[in-house]
């Protein structure tokens, strides 16, 4: 099984490169925090990246979910992993979701919410929640349209095992820093005229990934989602959804 190159020196990078954009755009280094975007990588390369530091990894599948939560469960106690769900959710997924991980940014439409918050084990804290919006509507099928975002974020935020914490977006790919930058502005418009309107204390961005954590961090992202550039590039029958 192919193992990550040298996981400690991606890892070192990737940090270096949110300190130089925290620093470029005024932005203290510690209110960004690094999610290993790992769908596809192998429970072996996991390993690697938390017996380097990396605490909080994010899957999209359930199932490739479940198989590295049980392969990584060995782990001595201080390398216990934070797990975030970022792919599509599925409504007959929602329970092993509620379940196993402590994060979900991808819930798009309320009904999700409401299975997520009715299935959260009450031993267990709430599930913090991200919603997930739609700024390239002609690109992009996930995530809510802008126009239902206040609505479905008050009903969400009234559901008793959920913290509602922010907005996640993957907006379509762009070369260019500026576009970048103009699709992170319109979340982060986004969340605080929602903070401004319904005083929601929302204070969490999931925004930027590989190719774009410097823009999405110049426009308030306090959580970057990373996989290529911490893991090498996935296998290929991997699907970026
Ligand atoms: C795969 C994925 C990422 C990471 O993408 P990279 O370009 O490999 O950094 C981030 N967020 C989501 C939702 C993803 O599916």
């Amino acid at each position: 099984m192919p193992t990550v190159k040298n996981p400690a020196a991606r890892l070192a990078a990737v940090q270096a490169r949110i300190k130089a954009a925290a620093e470029r755009f005024q932005r203290r280094p510690d209110s960004i925090l690094l999610l290993a975007a790992s769908k596809a990588q192998s429970a072996d390369a996991v390993a690697a990246l938390a017996v380097a530091g990396q605490q909080r990894f994010g899957e999209n599948y359930l199932q490739e979910a479940l198989d590295k939560m049980q392969a990584t469960s060995v782990l001595e106690p201080r390398r216990q992993l934070e797990w975030h769900f970022i792919g599509p959710v599925q409504t007959n997924k929602t329970r092993r979701i509620a379940e196993q991980f402590a994060w979900v940014h991808s819930v798009d439409r309320y009904k999700i919410a409401q299975r997520l918050s009715e299935q959260r084990p009450p031993s267990l804290e709430p599930l913090n929640i991200c919603l997930q919006v739609n700024i390239s509507e002609e690109t992009s099928k996930h995530g809510l349209p802008l126009s239902e975002l206040a609505t479905v974020a008050q009903a969400v935020a009234a559901l008793p095992r959920l913290r509602l914490r922010g907005l996640m977006a993957v907006p379509a790919p762009s070369e260019d820093f500026a576009e970048q930058r103009q699709a992170f502005a319109a979340v982060r418009q986004a969340q605080e005229a929602l903070n401004r309107s319904a005083s929601l204390g929302l204070d969490t961005l999931s925004l930027g990934m590989s190719a774009d954590l410097e823009a999405a961090i110049a426009e308030g992202s306090t959580l970057v989602r990373v996989g290529t550039a911490l893991f090498g590039p996935r296998p290929s029958k991997a699907k970026l959804d």
